[in-house]
This record gives structure tokens, C-alpha cells and sequence, in this order.
């Protein structure tokens, strides 16, 4: 049947700290951020409850209408859907929050020694009963992001399953402290889609707004990685721009500079969550400036360049209101 909806309401979950919800987004006009079950801690699962719920949010798009949450989101789309109801295809990870990072924008700065210290529960028997039960597809995509995924003890385990499983596409989230085998394997295989936020070009502006004195380490594991990628797009480094702190055409410079010299062919660009929630509807021009001055550079470099989820969102509110 065709209507509008999206591949997380029809086959994606997110595992978040303490609860498990149908997409990890909020920059939607809506909200996003719908919740299947809270105050959640890694219990059995009930599937039934799980596909009645997404079907429940199908029903209503089904109808001709907007899931509210959903509103405004880019990745709502009209096409005909597969009717099933019961498979997974879409996994988004963000269940723990330690992390050998302290970026300045990052909520965990609130209590870093509280979210450092905090015990997660265990994914590992999730996705084995998702397994026994064959409720899995990997025809879609993984995404782990949550703290630093090097430091999650299942993590090689949860990765090489997935990659055995045959997803073809997981896309981890790391800060490249710390280099890891499975992801190096994930790389070679061209499963794995590696992004690492450096948010900065020279080593005094990524120790501001890291946190940590990490740069060197960083560049050398990227170096690493991108010379195991099977896929010359695998390995990304991203820019979050932090208004008032990083949106200097010298680091943005750099930034590219230095992606390009360490073998990496695709960046990312991206707007600071609390800055933009706070002014989604009326973004400074200059904000749009630098965007576009890092997507003219990039391309010049020969680099791919492309914008993040908030970025894009972003964009395509400033479009709107352009052609209103
Ligand atoms: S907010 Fe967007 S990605 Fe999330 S379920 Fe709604 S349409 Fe899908
Ligand atoms: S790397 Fe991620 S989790 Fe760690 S401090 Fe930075 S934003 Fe927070």
C-alpha cells in the first residue's frame, strides 16, 4: 500500500539509556523521540507489543495523516511500503554513556562522573533472542552511537555478529581514542561506515572542544582506518559547529586540510543540538555562511561533502522559509 512513513516506523528501534523507542531523532518539527517502552533495563522484550505499537503509528499514516511526533521530519516518505509488521531491520544502539571524551557540548558534562560510572544494561542476549526468534533482516542498516563505543565491553561481540550476520551497513560513531580490531574488520569487509566527530582542524581548538589532549591519537587511528577501508567513503570525520566557539573559516580549513592528507574522501557537517533547538526557526545568516563556505572547500578539495541530521534539517527549514 502507498503512503507516507519511514523505514524506522516499519523496521527500526532504538535502544536508548533507559528506554527503547521507534527512531533516536528529534530534530523533526514534531519531536520526534517516540518512546515504545520507558524506564526500560534491558528486560525480555515482548515483540507482539513492540509491532502492535508501530503498527498502531503505520494506521495512522495509512489514514492520510501525520504521526505528530513525526511532523516535519526528512525522512517521512510516500512510497508503496512492504506490508509486514514483524521484522527488524533498523537498529540504532545508545544504550551507555561512559566516555574518554568531554565535549563541550556533550549533556553528559552535566555529571560526567555520573554518566561515567553509569552500568548499562547488556544488549548481547536482545540480539540473541532477535536472532532464535527470526524477527531480524540485515537489510537494513546498525548504528551504534551512544558514549564512547570502544568502551562498551560487548562491543567487538555485537559487532562481529552483526557483521557475520550480514548487515551490510553499521555505522559506528567513535571518537578514535582508541583503535579497535572489529571495526578495522568491518572496514576491510565494507560493512562498517566509521564517523568521528574531530569538530576542528588544529590540535588547540580540538583539545577546546574535546575536552581531552587527543588529537594526535585521532589522527593516526583515522590514518589507519581509512587505509583499511574496502569503500573510499567508509571513513568520515565530522564538524559540529558550535556557534561562537568553531565557526572559524580556519578551522574548517584545516579540518578539510587535514582529512584530505590522512586519506579520508567524505566529511560531514553538522549544527550543536542545543544551539540549534533553541533557534531552529530563525538561524543567522551567517551560520548558512559557513556552511556553505566548508561544502565550496570541500568540493575544491575533491572531498564528498555532506550534511548531518540537525544540518540537514536545518537547511530544509531555511529552504522553506526562502521560497514562503
Ligand atoms: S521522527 Fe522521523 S525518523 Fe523518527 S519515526 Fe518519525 S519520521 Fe521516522
Ligand atoms: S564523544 Fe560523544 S558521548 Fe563522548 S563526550 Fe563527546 S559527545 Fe559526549
Amino acid at each position: 500500500m502507498r503512503y507516507k512513513s519511514c523505514y524506522w516506523i516499519e523496521s527500526g528501534i532504538n535502544f536508548d539509556i533507559d528506554a527503547y523507542k521507534v527512531c533516536c531523532l528529534y530534530s523533526a518539527k514534531g519531536g520526534g523521540n517516540t518512546i515504545i517502552e520507558d524506564n526500560y533495563k534491558g528486560k525480555p522484550i515482548n515483540w507482539e507489543k513492540v509491532f502492535e505499537f508501530k503498527k498502531n503509528i503505520k494506521d495512522i499514516f495509512k489514514s492520510g495523516k501525520i504521526y505528530p511526533k513525526c511532523e516535519g521530519c526528512i525522512f517521512l516518505e510516500e512510497k508503496d511500503w512492504d506490508d509486514d509488521h514483524t521484522k527488524i531491520s533498523m537498529i540504532n544502539l545508545d544504550y551507555w554513556t561512559k566516555c574518554n571524551s568531554r565535549c563541550t557540548y556533550c549533556h553528559t558534562m552535566a555529571d560526567k562522573k555520573r554518566y561515567n560510572s553509569f552500568k548499562n544494561y547488556n544488549f548481547l542476549p536482545i540480539l540473541k533472542d532477535m536472532i532464535k526468534r527470526d524477527i531480524l533482516r540485515p537489510n537494513g542498516h546498525v548504528s551504534f552511537g551512544g558514549g564512547e563505543v570502544t568502551l562498551l565491553k560487548e562491543f567487538e561481540k555485537l559487532l562481529n555478529i552483526f557483521i557475520d550476520f550480514g548487515f551490510p551497513l553499521i555505522r559506528i560513531h567513535s571518537s578514535c581514542i582508541i583503535y579497535s580490531k572489529a571495526i578495522e574488520k568491518g572496514l576491510k569487509e565494507g560493512c562498517v561506515d566509521l564517523i568521528v566527530s574531530v569538530d576542528s582542524g588544529t590540535k588547540e581548538m580540538h583539545r577546546k572542544i574535546k575536552g581531552v589532549d587527543s588529537y594526535d591519537k585521532v589522527w593516526k587511528n583515522l590514518k589507519n582506518y581509512a587505509s583499511k577501508q574496502k569503500n573510499k567513503y567508509a571513513v568520515k570525520t565530522k564538524y559540529i559547529v558550535i556557534p561562537g566557539e568553531n565557526d572559524i573559516k580556519e578551522e574548517i580549513d584545516a579540518w578539510l586540510i587535514k582529512s584530505k592528507e590522512n586519506g579520508i574522501n567524505f566529511v560531514l557537517h553538522e549544527i550543536e543540538s542545543k544551539w540549534f533547538y533553541a533557534r531552529r526557526e530563525n538561524v543567522p545568516d551567517e551560520i548558512f555562511e559557513i556552511f556553505n563556505y566548508a561544502k565550496n572547500k570541500a568540493e575544491q578539495l575533491g572531498l564528498k561533502y555532506e550534511l548531518y541530521e540537525r544540518a540537514e534539517h536545518m537547511m530544509k527549514f531555511h529552504k522553506e522559509k526562502e521560497t514562503q
